[in-house]
């Protein structure tokens, strides 16, 4: 499969050199040269198939022949390893919960599918490549914990300083080996700033192999589209027209159920669920882009003011504004309008959503108003106890800690703090 880089300055490649290179030379993103709806018999066939025979049929494709078959199928059975269950809350609302991997988020589907393959790609390559990535909360723990031990490859992860929970930190700082954490004076996006300069600054290319883990890289954002099969998969039998709402900060995620509706998935429609960094939200509005610097919000890995995967969406729909408006809708919430709403799921149907997956619930009842009989189920993008101090607040009771959970809150942090773009340069080179 070849990409092409969306800048359309740079030569096309090949999904290993995609992977390894994370952007295109021009500083674009890669996007497949084409995609193929799934057979029919694919689809005769779907509700026998098990989750890692439809991970691997949807994402063979994006991957070919570069990737041998029998270790592409290893690679998706190791990558889906745990359980991705549909919670139903009312006939109209079901929740898909995306949090049942080791960091608790559905960051860990990404990382460790792309983990895998970089590790695959470089088994017999002398030259180490350095992960470069930046968070806003989940992707630092999801990419420590997948790629941890991977041979020949360092992690580098960026974080803005105060602005994770507790246990986003935790997950990122304590796991040492090949991983390093940078904490940032700084947002988020000062985060993805200094990562997307540093894989444009030639003296630093020329002396090391750098990568990116974010959802710029297609081995990251690609199997996310698993998750819109899944819950396809568990509901279909009851409900005809099926929603997604997304809580949606860098639309990677939003972005890869858009290609498993390309692949021929019967999704009716897609809610972009916005905290007050709105920058889509107002887009179908006005049909103006207008990024905006990110404010802090309690949901923290949405704090996204420019969304780096949303001109994949543009090239999705051909930057045809119409199209685009009639398959996604998209509403932003404030933080008060998320607490009242983690509220009313929580004494209505016994269920603690996390902030994220709150506003996806308020995304879906917005959707519902003007449109009552369809079927809406928002992603629980993480688990409730990765926000412990607001998930506490509002429901008033003590959260059980998983074990994933459990198992790094002893541990003690280890983070360099660094301000501006020549620290992480001297740091990368030392
Ligand atoms: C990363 C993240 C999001 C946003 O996902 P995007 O793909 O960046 O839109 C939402 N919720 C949680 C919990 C996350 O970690």
């Amino acid at each position: 499969m070849h990409y092409y880089s969306l800048n359309k300055k740079a030569p096309n490649s090949s999904f290993k050199n995609a992977v390894i290179k994370g952007l295109a030379p021009d500083k674009g993103l890669y996007f497949p040269e084409s995609i193929t709806p799934l057979p029919q018999s694919f689809w005769d066939n779907f509700d026998n198939l098990s989750y890692s025979e439809i991970a691997f049929e949807a994402i063979k494709q994006f991957v070919s022949s570069e990737i041998p078959e029998d270790i592409l199928k290893t690679i998706v059975e190791e990558t889906l390893s745990f359980d991705f269950p549909v919670v139903k809350l009312n006939d109209n609302i079901s929740t898909l919960e995306l949090f049942h991997g080791p960091t608790m988020a559905f960051k860990d589907v990404g990382a460790r599918f792309m983990a895998r393959c970089l590790g695959y790609f470089n088994q017999n390559n002398d030259r180490e490549v350095t992960v470069l990535v930046a968070t806003s909360g989940d992707t630092g723990g999801a990419v420590a914990n997948g790629f941890l031990g991977v041979k020949g490859v360092n992690v580098v992860i960026l974080y803005p300083s105060g602005k994770v929970s507790d246990i986003q930190e935790k997950q990122l700082t304590t796991l040492g080996k090949n991983i390093k954490a940078l904490e940032v004076n700084g947002t988020f996006d000062d985060c993805q700033a200094m990562v997307k300069t540093a894989f444009l600054d030639e003296e630093l290319t020329s002396k090391m192999q750098l990568t990116s883990a974010n959802s710029i890289n297609v081995a990251r954002w690609l199997p996310q589209l698993f998750y819109f099969m899944f819950a396809y998969k568990q509901l279909h039998k009851q409900h005809d027209d099926i929603v997604f709402s997304v809580p949606s900060g860098n639309f990677g995620n939003i972005c890869a159920g858009m290609m498993a509706q390309k692949l021929g998935l019967p999704i009716k429609h897609f809610v972009a669920s916005n905290n007050m960094n709105n920058v889509v939200t107002r887009y179908l509005i006005s049909q103006l882009y207008e990024p905006k610097p990110s404010i802090q919000t309690i949901s923290n890995a949405m704090d996204v003011g420019a969304p780096s995967n949303f001109i994949r969406i543009q090239e999705i729909y051909k930057n045809q504004f119409e199209v685009l408006k009639e398959n996604i809708s998209s509403y932003s919430f404030t933080d008060e309008e998320t607490k009242d709403a983690m509220l009313e799921i929580y004494n209505n149907y016994n269920y603690v959503a996390d902030p994220h997956g709150a506003v996806g619930y308020l995304g879906c009842k917005s959707y519902l108003n003007d449109n009552p009989n369809a079927h809406c189920v928002f992603l629980e993008t993480a688990h409730p106890t990765k926000f412990l101090d607001v998930v506490e607040d509002v429901v008033k009771q003590e959260q059980p800690l998983p074990r994933q959970i459990q198992s790094v809150m002893g541990k003690e942090k280890v983070s360099t703090i660094i301000s501006d773009y020549e620290n992480l340069k001297n740091f990368l080179l030392q």
